[in-house]
């Protein structure tokens, strides 16, 4: 049986204009990059739900990342970040201020004689795994069902398989929204679990590099990466829209598992649903709405404090106002 709960009624847009009043979009004087009023970002997050930032940018290059600040700084607007929004919960009444999302910022350059990678912000970490694979460089195979970017994998500590990003990474290329770039070492990042400093401020990572092992077969290394890639399919459900685990797991404990013994697999709130596959992932499982999977992440966080006395933390970024 699915159990459920009618959600309230849904808050308005925070940028409704009548289409005749909607604000143009803003050419940067000496780069291509336009600023996009409005845009809708469900369809740039992997929960497929959420309202409209109110203003939008995808730089090509870190020209346009400069450009894109400056202006901001002018308009004194707020900033957020984002890479392949596979980590996000949108609110559906948008996101206030400029979003920059690095989706563009997407290459890798593979170094020979340091067994180093260097990437692009917005590589897709699959690609980057099966690429390394491809030159029989280990090192990455943990991360290829992770559907985030190299710089949210940087600044999440993105993790799988008992491995994680501050295994391999040795420095990260930040430019804070004043311009300054600088670049960090992985220790300046003070990682732990599915955390680090860079959470805690509005830098952007352009580009990291990571330490790689050569030397092995590409066929080695593919086979690995692809077991990977099967045994995460076989345990976790990728059909519908998630965020991947909601929850970070609280010490000594599997956060699913506590969820999985209140019976919680398959509640639904709305359109969202707590996975039958994996308790730690809510689905965007019917036309959901970001309050619905707010409410649900809610629901699970009660019914966890109220049984077991633990309190779970979200793993997953709110955006905008819940
Ligand atoms: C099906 C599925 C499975 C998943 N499995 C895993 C898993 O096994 N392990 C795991 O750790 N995660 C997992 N995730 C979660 C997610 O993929 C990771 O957290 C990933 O690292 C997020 O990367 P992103 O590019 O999507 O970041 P986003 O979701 O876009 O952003 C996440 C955070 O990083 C910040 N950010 C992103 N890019 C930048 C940048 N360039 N500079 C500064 N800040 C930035 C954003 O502001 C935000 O705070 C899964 C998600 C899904 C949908």
């Amino acid at each position: 049986m699915t159990l459920s709960f009618n959600p309230p009624l849904q808050m308005p847009s925070l940028f409704y204009f009548p289409q005749n009043q909607k604000p143009s979009a803003i050419a940067l004087p000496g780069t291509k990059c336009i600023i996009q009023p409005q845009v809708s970002l469900a369809h740039l997050t992997s929960f497929r739900v959420g309202g409209e930032a109110q203003w939008y940018v995808a730089p090509q290059n870190i020209n346009d990342v400069e450009a894109s600040f400056e202006w901001l700084q002018k308009q004194d607007l707020p900033l957020t970040l984002m890479g392949a929004g596979s980590n996000l919960l949108v609110s559906d009444r948008g996101v206030s201020g400029l979003v920059v999302c690095t989706r563009h910022l997407s290459y890798s350059n593979f170094d020979p004689e340091s067994g180093t990678v260097t990437a692009g912000a917005g590589e897709p970490l699959p690609k980057l795994a099966w690429k390394a694979a491809k030159h029989g460089w280990k090192g990455l195979e943990w991360s290829v069902g992770i559907p985030g970017t190299v710089g949210g994998a940087v600044v999440m500590n993105a993790g799988a398989h008992i491995s994680s990003t501050q295994d391999v990474l040795v420095s990260v290329k930040v430019i804070a929204p004043d311009g300054t770039i600088e670049t960090l070492s992985a220790k300046d990042l003070n990682y732990s679990y599915r955390s680090s400093s860079l959470q805690k401020d509005n830098r952007l990572v352009i580009e990291a590099t990571f330490q790689l092992q050569p030397g092995f077969t590409k066929e080695e290394v593919r086979a690995i990466t692809s077991q990977n890639l099967q045994s995460r399919k076989q345990s976790q459900p990728y059909d519908k829209p998630s965020c991947g685990s909601v929850f970070r797991n609280p010490n000594s404990y599997k956060a699913g598992w506590l969820i999985e013994q209140l019976g919680l697999k398959g509640y639904m709130i709305g359109g969202a649903q707590v996975a039958q596959r994996h308790a730690n992932f809510i689905l965007n499982y019917n036309h959901a709405k970001a309050s619905d999977i707010f409410n649900l992440i809610n629901h699970v966080q009660e019914q966890v404090e109220k049984h077991w006395a633990i309190c779970l933390h979200p793993e997953v970024k709110l955006l905008g106002e819940f």
